[in-house]
């Protein structure tokens, strides 16, 4: 592979960018320095550095992010900071984007990916993916609403959603839940929940498929997937 797409491809620039830094000497292969953009380069044999770090080439990168609050799910957002914001240069480098979106009050679980595939599967309304949300909803939440919303609930547009599964983990003047559902409409979960006229007053995901959030990371922390995660998931 030309080392000057190897360079643009994980993100360090345009193919015009790049080049530029090869020009300035800032790149040795195997312990050369490489000017010439057209220079082929073995990405896995061959030892690559730039600016003095090694380059590791790999075309995807899978993340997990515990979303917090006050954050937009977006690559780009004109007010707000978003999910991408929250990257440091070695992951941001690649390029990734949020695997589908949550309210900017929501928290918990985000995949971020640059792989379009399986975003797309994970997002596919054919693939019925089931994702988990705990929530506190500001009122008792009864046996009635399991049955309810095991049938599925109409919203406010008109929209029949299909079975959702509801756990109850505490009902009280506000009540803990769990629940999972299968789509992933907007404000799906809040929508659900009022068309029980009850309000959804915390909303956390917790799972998306087979990946749990991993509750050791902190509010607006993130972590690469394991190897393992990343095959459970295509
Ligand atoms: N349902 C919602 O209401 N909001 C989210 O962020 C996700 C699911």
């Amino acid at each position: 592979m030309r080392i000057d797409k190897l360079l643009s491809n994980i993100g360090y620039g345009s193919r015009k960018e790049v080049k530029k830094i090869l020009k300035n000497g800032n790149v040795t292969v195997n312990g050369t320095i490489v000017k010439d953009a057209k220079c082929h380069v073995d990405p896995v044999a061959d030892s690559v550095f730039l600016f003095g770090e090694q380059v590791h080439y790999r075309e995807f990168i899978y993340l997990m992010m515990n979303k917090p609050a006050g954050v937009i799910s977006a690559t780009e957002d004109e007010k707000d900071k978003t999910v991408i914001d929250l990257l440091n240069d070695e992951e941001a480098v690649f390029n990734p984007f949020p695997v589908g979106r949550l309210d900017k009050d929501t928290e918990g679980l985000l995949l971020l990916t640059n792989d379009g595939k399986l975003s797309h599967q994970l997002l596919s309304p054919k693939k019925n993916v089931p994702k988990t949300y705990f929530a506190v909803i500001n009122s008792s939440v009864t046996e009635d609403d399991i049955n309810a919303f095991a049938r599925g609930v109409t919203l406010d547009d008109g929209y029949e959603t299909k079975p959702g599964k509801l756990k109850i983990l505490k009902s009280d003047t506000y009540s803990d839940i769990e629940l999972t559902i299968t789509e992933g409409k907007f404000h799906q979960v809040k929508r659900m929940f009022e068309a029980v006229g009850k309000k959804v007053v915390y909303l956390k995901r917790i799972s998306m498929g087979p990946i749990e959030l991993d509750e050791t990371l902190e509010n607006g922390h993130y972590r690469e997937l394991t190897e393992e995660e990343v095959q459970q998931l295509k």
